[in-house]
């Protein structure tokens, strides 16, 4: 199997590697804005835009004009990748592709600075050469297993980061025996952040919502109201940026932390993770602000993501129910299905009379559905010997 990871590292670079940095990160910028306004412009026009191809070709003759000559300094690669970004926002919004989003937005400046290398990147010790820039040294905290396949550089507060998206072979793991003691069913909720349902008993487990940005809501308003005060450009005004920049960091952070230790202790103790499909787009938009905000803050997307390739990578099973599985509504004892408020927080069965608390209810149902799925799989022969 091919195994696709992710790592980032705290870049230490000298004056001279951070104005090259500034200077790529804003010629990537520009080539992204100039191409969105041309292909704004012209399907407002023609109802049609340039392509990708076009405005690549069109990028060679600027480089060959006197007033944008100044794109030759910046790595050719690196640009046509500000284009590449610009086409999928472009598809994204057009819903080509498998995530529709809202139209792209320009680019401004000094916020989330950054710029990508497809290839020519090589680490040698704990230094990276970039091409055009040269070899900049960084905290190397672990080592970088695989083949580097892109290279991110971005801007956090003051701080610069490089993120090597690599690629290895693994032998593929032996796949885990259907066993549901080995099983746990996963609800995701606003109240606590899961509830589980493990084992043949169910045993219940409610883990914490640690609500990291709603906690540190008042101290991020504070701070904004900070930088809002001060006189725009100013030294003051930076720092203050800086400062709020800092914490949003901070809880992003922590955020991150908390997903991967939370899978990680997951994977160690069970088989089976039986999961629901969620459509968190959708949700937002259906939710108030402060119900969305508490969604987002919940970062019940990336759990289930590092669960989901932890799980594959250890020949572990990952069901996902369908989106539109009903798991609130069924009773995890007779299988009736009644209609459920949000609001309602008990389900009390009107066919079996058995009352259970409404995540818990879930989290059984699925563990049902997804062993039941891996059941009927796990008896054909042919499946049993992959
Ligand atoms: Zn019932």
């Amino acid at each position: 199997m091919i195994v696709k990871r992710g790592f980032k590292f705290k870049l230490k670079p000298k004056a001279i590697h951070e104005n090259l940095f500034l200077q790529f990160a804003g010629a990537v910028r520009w080539v992204f804005n100039r191409g969105l306004d041309q292909k704004k412009t012209s399907f407002e026009k023609t109802g049609k835009s340039p392509s990708y191809f076009e405005q690549n070709k069109e990028l060679t003759l600027l480089k060959q004009q006197p007033e944008t000559a100044w794109l030759k300094d910046i790595h050719s690669q690196v640009l046509q990748q500000g284009l590449k970004n610009l086409d999928r926002a472009f598809e994204n919004f057009f819903r080509k592709s498998k995530k529709p989003s809202g139209f792209p937005n320009f680019k401004k400046k000094g916020i989330k600075e950054s710029f990508r290398f497809p290839q020519g990147v090589t680490v040698e010790d704990k230094r990276v050469f970039l091409p055009k820039i040269g070899w900049v040294a960084f905290h190397k905290s672990r080592e970088i297993p695989g083949v580097i396949k892109e290279t991110t550089i971005t801007q956090e507060g003051n701080d610069w980061f490089v993120s090597f998206s690599c690629e290895w072979e693994k032998k593929d793991p032996k796949l885990a025996s259907v066993d549901e003691n080995k099983a746990i069913g996963i609800d995701v909720g606003l109240t606590s952040f899961a509830t589980t349902a493990a084992t043949e008993n169910n045993c219940r487990e409610d883990i914490e919502n640690p609500r990291f940005f709603t906690k540190a809501l008042s101290h991020l308003r504070y701070l904004s109201k900070q930088l809002s005060k001060k006189v725009k450009k100013s030294k003051n005004s930076s720092k203050a940026r800086l400062k709020l920049s800092k914490h949003h960091t901070r809880v992003k952070n922590l955020r991150k932390e908390f997903v991967q230790q939370l899978s990680s202790k997951m994977i160690k103790s069970h088989d089976i993770f039986c999961v629901e499909s969620l459509d968190i787009s959708h949700l937002l938009k259906i939710s108030s602000k402060g119900m969305a905000r508490a969604i987002s803050d919940a970062s019940w997307r990336s759990f289930l993501y590092c669960l989901k390739y932890k799980a594959e990578e250890q020949g572990k099973h990952f069901v996902e129910a369908g989106k539109y599985f009903p798991s609130s509504q069924i009773c995890a004892s007779c299988n009736h299905q009644q209609p459920m408020p949000l609001s309602v927080r008990e389900y009390l069965c009107l066919s079996c009379g058995v009352k259970n608390d409404r995540d818990y209810n879930s989290s059984i149902v699925l563990k049902a559905v997804g062993m039941s799925v891996l059941k009927s799989l796990w008896s054909c022969p042919c499946l049993r010997e992959l």
